[in-house]
This record gives C-alpha cells, sequence and structure tokens, in this order.
C-alpha cells in the first residue's frame, strides 16, 4: 500500500452517513477531514416534508459524533444557506489537495459537486448500497430470449446473490409466492406496533431548526418516531423481522384505517440514506425463514422487494434519465388537486392516504400505487407534478427512486418501460382490499349516478380517452373487450361524470 502524502477531503452528504461509504473506506483517517454541510437552500429545493428534513439533518449530526469519536476529523457546517459559502470556508480553513466523494444518487448531482470544487482535483467512488452492478442490467437487453423485466431481473439477482436458492433452483420450487400473499384484509388483522425511537437532544435541536427554516414545509415534526443512527435502525430492523416479518407476505396489499403500517417493514428510509444495507437485511431474513421463524411466502416477498424492485428501480433510472423524467407517454395535463396537499376529499381512501403521509411521511406500497398513484393516473394528472408531490412527502423519497416508481410504475408514462401494463383500478379493487368504501361519501358499486365513486368513472373515462394506445397491450385484452360491449349511451353517462367530477376539483 502507498503511503498518501498532502491533505485529503472525504465530502459526505446527507443521505450517505455509513461506515461502509466508499469514499470513507478509501480515505487515509491521517490525512483526511470529513467534510459534512446542512445546505438549507438544498432542504428548499422542493416542499419536503418536516419529518424527512428531520431525518436527513438529524442522521447527519449523530453521524458526525460516530466519526470524531471514532477518531476522524470532521469539519461540520450547521444549518448554512447553501453548500457553496460553507465550502469555500472549509477550503480555505483545510486547503486539502484532493477530495474524494461517493456517487450522488441523483442524477447531474454529482457533477454538481464537482463543479464546485472546480479545478481541485477528485475521485469518485461508486455507490456502496446497491448490489446490483450496471452490467447484470445490460446483459438483460444483450439476451435475445429473455424480456426485461423486474421478474427476470430478480431471478437473476437470486442467482446472483445465492439468497433463497436451492442449487440453481429457487426455495420451496417457486420464485415468487404471490398466490399465498396478496389476500384481502379481514377485520381482526392485527400486528404489533412499530418499536419507536424518541428524540434526543441532538434530534431536538434539528427538531427546532427545521420548524425555524422550514416553517411552510408540509407535515410536522412532531410524534417523531424514526431512528436516525445505525445503532437504532438496526433496532428497528430486528423490530421487523421479529414482530412483522412472518406476516408480512399474507396481507401486504391490505389497507385499513387507522393503520397505515400493519406488517411493513417500514425501513426503505433507512436504507436509502444508507442506515441500513440491503444485503445484510435479506440475509436476516433468508436466516429467520432457515430457522423456521418466518414463513418462506413472507421471506420471498421481502426480499423480491428489495433485490428486485428496489435494485430494478436504481438500474432504470440509471439506463433511462435524463430524458425519463419528463416523460408523458399517455399526455396526462391535469394540474394537481390542491387537496393533495391538506387531505380534504370525501374521498375516503384518498383521505387516508394524504393524512397518513402528512402524519408519518410514510405510506405503504400499495397505497402509493394503488390510491395515491391509481388516482393520479385515471384523472390524468400531470406525471411531473405528481413525481414532485411523492418526492416531496415521503421520507425514503430521493428522484433515483421516485422516478422510476411514479413516472414508470404508477402513471405509465414510460409507455410501458417498467411496467407491462397500467396499475389502473376501480373501486372494485380498493373495497375488497380494504375497509375504507364502508363509511365513505361515494358508492363504491355506481360509476354514473350523483354519488357515484369518482374511481369509477375516472378509470372508464381513462380506458376511453386510451382506448388506441392500449390496443395492442394482450394485458389489457381482457379489460378493453369489457369496454367494447358498453353501449354508446353508457360511454356517454361516464364521460358526463368524469367531466363533471373535473370542472368540480374532482368530487
Ligand atoms: C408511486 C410510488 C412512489 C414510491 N416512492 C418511493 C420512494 O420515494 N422511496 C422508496 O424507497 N420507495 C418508493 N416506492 C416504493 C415502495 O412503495 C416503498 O419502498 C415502500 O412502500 C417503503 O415502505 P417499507 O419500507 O415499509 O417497504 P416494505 O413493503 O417493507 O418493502 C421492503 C423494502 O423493499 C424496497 N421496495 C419495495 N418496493 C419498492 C419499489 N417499488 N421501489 C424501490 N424499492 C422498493 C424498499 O426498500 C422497502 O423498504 C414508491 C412506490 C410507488 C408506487
Ligand atoms: S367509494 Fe370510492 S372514493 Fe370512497 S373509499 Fe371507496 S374507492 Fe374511495
Amino acid at each position: 500500500m502507498t503511503t498518501k502524502t498532502g491533505s485529503e477531503t472525504v465530502w459526505i452528504t446527507g443521505d450517505q452517513c455509513s461506515m461502509r461509504n466508499t469514499a470513507l473506506l478509501s480515505a487515509d483517517k491521517r490525512i483526511a477531514t470529513v467534510l459534512m454541510i446542512e445546505s438549507v437552500d438544498r432542504g428548499n429545493l422542493l416542499r419536503y416534508h418536516k419529518k424527512k428534513l428531520v431525518l436527513i439533518y438529524a442522521t447527519m449530526r449523530h453521524f458526525r459524533d460516530q466519526l470524531l469519536e471514532a477518531g476522524w476529523k470532521v469539519d461540520y457546517y450547521a444549518e448554512r444557506p447553501d453548500f457553496r459559502t460553507a465550502l469555500d470556508q472549509h477550503i480555505y480553513k483545510c486547503k486539502p489537495d484532493r477530495f474524494l466523494l461517493m456517487q450522488q444518487s441523483e442524477y447531474g448531482a454529482t457533477e454538481k459537486l464537482l463543479s464546485m470544487l472546480g479545478v481541485l482535483s477528485a475521485e469518485i467512488l461508486p455507490h456502496c448500497n446497491f448490489i446490483s452492478c450496471a452490467d447484470d442490467y445490460e446483459s438483460l437487453h444483450r439476451s435475445p430470449e429473455a424480456r426485461v423485466t423486474m421478474e427476470n431481473f430478480y431471478r437473476m439477482m437470486r442467482k446472483k446473490t445465492g439468497l433463497l436458492m436451492d442449487g440453481n433452483a429457487p426455495s420451496g420450487g417457486s420464485w415468487n409466492f404471490d398466490k399465498s400473499n396478496r389476500q384481502a384484509p379481514d377485520q381482526n388483522l392485527t400486528s404489533t406496533p412499530l418499536r419507536i425511537f424518541p428524540p434526543d437532544a441532538t434530534t431536538f435541536d434539528v427538531i427546532e431548526m427545521v420548524d425555524r427554516c422550514f416553517p411552510d414545509h408540509p407535515g410536522t415534526c412532531k410524534d417523531w418516531i424514526y431512528a436516525v443512527t445505525r445503532e437504532d435502525a438496526l433496532l428497528a430492523a430486528k423490530d421487523f423481522f421479529d414482530n412483522r416479518l412472518d406476516q408480512f407476505g399474507p396481507h401486504q396489499d391490505a389497507m385499513l384505517h387507522g393503520k397505515p403500517f400493519l406488517n411493513h417493514s417500514v425501513l426503505s428510509a433507512y436504507i436509502n440514506a444508507c442506515l441500513l444495507n440491503p444485503l445484510e437485511l435479506c440475509q436476516e431474513a433468508e436466516r429467520r425463514y432457515l430457522d423456521g421463524r418466518a414463513q418462506l411466502s413472507s421471506v420471498e416477498g421481502f426480499v423480491r422487494q428489495l433485490i428486485g424492485w428496489r435494485e430494478f428501480m436504481w438500474r432504470v433510472y440509471w439506463r433511462m434519465m435524463p430524458a425519463y423524467k419528463s416523460r408523458n407517454e399517455l399526455n396526462a395535463n391535469e394540474k394537481l388537486p390542491e387537496f393533495f396537499w391538506t387531505g380534504t376529499t370525501r374521498m375516503r381512501c384518498l383521505k387516508e392516504a394524504i393524512d397518513t403521509s402528512i402524519d408519518h411521511a410514510y405510506a405503504h406500497h400499495i397505497i402509493r400505487l394503488m390510491i395515491l398513484g391509481n388516482f393520479a393516473l385515471i384523472a390524468g394528472l400531470k406525471p411531473q407534478e405528481t413525481n414532485d408531490w411523492f418526492a416531496s412527502m415521503f421520507i425514503d423519497g430521493y428522484d433515483w427512486v421516485m422516478v422510476p416508481n411514479v413516472i414508470g410504475m404508477a402513471l405509465h408514462a414510460d409507455g410501458g418501460y417498467v411496467g407491462t401494463k397500467p396499475y389502473a383500478a376501480s373501486a372494485n379493487y380498493i373495497n375488497k382490499m380494504s375497509d375504507y368504501c364502508r363509511n365513505c361519501f361515494y358508492d363504491p358499486k355506481d360509476a354514473i349516478g350523483e354519488k357515484s365513486c369518482p374511481f369509477n368513472s375516472l378509470y372508464w373515462d381513462f380506458l376511453m380517452r386510451n382506448e388506441k394506445a392500449f390496443a395492442g397491450n394482450h394485458r389489457m385484452a381482457l379489460v378493453m373487450k369489457q369496454l367494447s360491449s358498453k353501449s354508446l349511451d353508457w360511454r356517454a353517462g361516464i364521460r358526463k361524470r368524469a367531466e363533471e367530477l373535473r370542472e368540480a376539483g374532482w368530487q
């Protein structure tokens, strides 16, 4: 090993606070200073939920303390107006010969940091929190027989990691246990409450700062429950493995009033901020299956989310950006309604979804996809406004994961690259998978009358608006056939009701 000379700076941003950070691992502690900057400008880039800002800044401050304890020199800039002014101070004070940075997760962000460094030398190290490499994904594009789908990618990742494999075959004889999962909820469905992490003095300081610097951002800092250190994030993971993993699968798609978390892991914010590593989580889940403490269908479902969906979305993002973010293949041009920011709507399912997002900066996958995303899809809301709303609202929201999930999975605005079929559904699905319709102002069985559920008329109107676009899609064939059998009068009734809703602000 060659001895380094001079001085170096490891610049760590808010979603990279890990001892596995590759820039940190490449640095020489004797000559390195870790630079960390809280930029208020960055926090104002979108109207981020206050809890998301607390998570980032509190994680940074705790990580600073952990680095100091481990013997690192740290140059920390709290509550600075922007990166530039703090960076200039750091360069003046520490006179680094070179910078080490881990790749940013957002397209173009690494280049922005590099441009601030000007002529100073800098090395970019790969991201530490993904399991696949670009070639894993590219190889699917090269293979003539395999379609580029999440399912094909996921099978490849199972083989690559050896997770849930018996030799070359999947454990239990199947790659996918969806048939045992995704059951409709029963009223007695229970789940152990989440382990919560009350704020310490450092987090309290951050809460005060966020309330003062970002008063107009959505949500509240009150009722803080999240972990902000790796130590606590590991306890949150243990809480999931001990109390919810076994039942994760069967009711993964269920939605119940007043139960926002059910048996979900609620770990995405920690994984995306690098407090937890996806592979260590999958390995622990697999151990629980092998020990007989969790059923295979649940463990497989959890592993699929991480080495399947999460990795797939990361690869889609880096392959398709920057054009991907502005795609709008279905020509959706309606403005995002104001009630997305307030939850003031008579649609009970949407109210529940927006309220939980405002309260916790969290909603589980099916609430995001089949309530919030589904409404935006069938109402024809502008993809980029919808994407910004999601990116603002959720504690785990980052460009790399939001864009493919919103533009691709939820809104089908990429023409079917992520999902072969749009996730559009009427009240039928919501009524089956939740208890929301029971106490709703609207009638889930009606599509045309005064109190008919908006999800019904908007669903059929969406199919009519896109009849040509979906004509060749074999996965839509059944529903398009159903549509083609409808009378002209019925179609006119649907159109009228959808138009009335649009004019009345959707309710
Ligand atoms: C419209 C929309 C927007 C979304 N925005 C985000 C986002 O900003 N950040 C984010 O991390 N996830 C996002 N997702 C994916 C998914 O909904 C969340 O990861 C999940 O709900 C987080 O809750 P959890 O930790 O309890 O997940 P669980 O249900 O317990 O799943 C386990 C883990 O799998 C991963 N995962 C599952 N599904 C996905 C997916 N589709 N894409 C990426 N990772 C996945 C997450 O890391 C998650 O923690 C979005 C999905 C949709 C439909
Ligand atoms: S009736 Fe319609 S609007 Fe009301 S909760 Fe059910 S799906 Fe939502």
